[in-house]
């Protein structure tokens, strides 16, 4: 049977998947979050950067991308609206069911494109179940964590252009959708004191005295009024096409290591 030239699993028929899992192709599935980035960017921006990853990693490496998860964990945000969020346990036992329903239309080899900080514990912990009980070995990419390793030369100081809802995401966001980016509501967040803590990144603060920070379960929205940190200043299509080279790039490295090491006479 000839399958339609497409990558995404969605658009094809139960027949055509049946015949697809026979090829032994790579399934990425993308994971996103509905929750606050500052005032200038979507709430379901780390949804459909993961989708958007996710199409051109399966255009560029022969792969097909999985229906997207749009809703994940987001427990720190909860005092933003929009905060869209799944529980632990609800994110951890939906992953490990679709991984679970994959496999019992005929594949073995899922990648996850996860987008979000807080699903990865949910969404390892359900990887790790799908080895022992399944047997499959479940890949996964984190493209806004593996941009901030791969984009430090590109600023003068990463520790300050770096943030949520700052570099490089809004750069990023520029070059995919710019349509839905609104820089000019972008204000300077930064972080602010909350009864006597100095607060230093989502759940940190500093200790006086010591170098290392301490954690603090706060809720994001007690200690910044904007929801963003880093320099919202600093955006620039230009910075998000680099983004995507680099990013891409090395997603593609990890898809062609994950083939080798999974083909069935690997
Ligand atoms: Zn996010």
């Amino acid at each position: 049977m000839t399958l339609p030239s497409t990558h995404r699993l969605g658009e094809l028929s139960w027949t055509q998947v049946k015949e697809l899992a026979e090829r032994d192709p790579i399934i990425l599935l993308p994971i996103g979050a509905v929750e606050q980035h500052g005032p200038h960017l979507p709430i379901h921006e780390d949804s459909i950067v993961a989708e958007w990853v996710a199409d051109k990693l399966a255009k560029e490496n022969g792969c097909y991308v999985a229906p997207a998860l749009h809703y994940g964990h987001s427990g720190v945000f909860r005092g933003f609206n929009g905060n869209l969020s799944l529980s632990q346990a609800t994110l951890r036992a939906v992953t490990y069911e679709i991984i679970e329903a994959l496999v019992q239309s005929g594949f073995r080899r899922v990648i996850i494109v996860n987008n979000n900080g807080g699903n990865v514990g949910p969404v390892i912990d359900a990887g790790l179940q799908a080895r022992h009980d399944l047997g499959v070995l479940v890949g996964h990419l984190y493209p806004w964590q593996l941009g901030y390793a791969l984009m430090r030369d590109v600023y003068d100081d990463p520790a300050k252009a770096y943030g949520h809802g700052a570099e490089p995401e809004h750069s990023a966001m520029l070059a995919m959708f710019p349509d839905q980016v609104q820089s000019e509501l972008a204000v300077a967040g930064g972080l602010a004191s909350s009864s006597g803590w100095s607060p230093t990144s989502y759940t940190e603060a500093a200790i006086p005295g010591h170098d290392v920070r301490g954690t603090v379960l706060w809720d994001f929205s007690e200690v910044s009024a904007t929801g963003c940190t880093g320099d919202v200043s600093l955006g620039s299509a230009k910075t998000g096409e680099i983004w995507i080279e680099r990013v891409i790039g090395f997603c593609s490295a990890y898809i062609q290591e994950y083939d080798r090491n999974t083909s069935v006479d690997a």
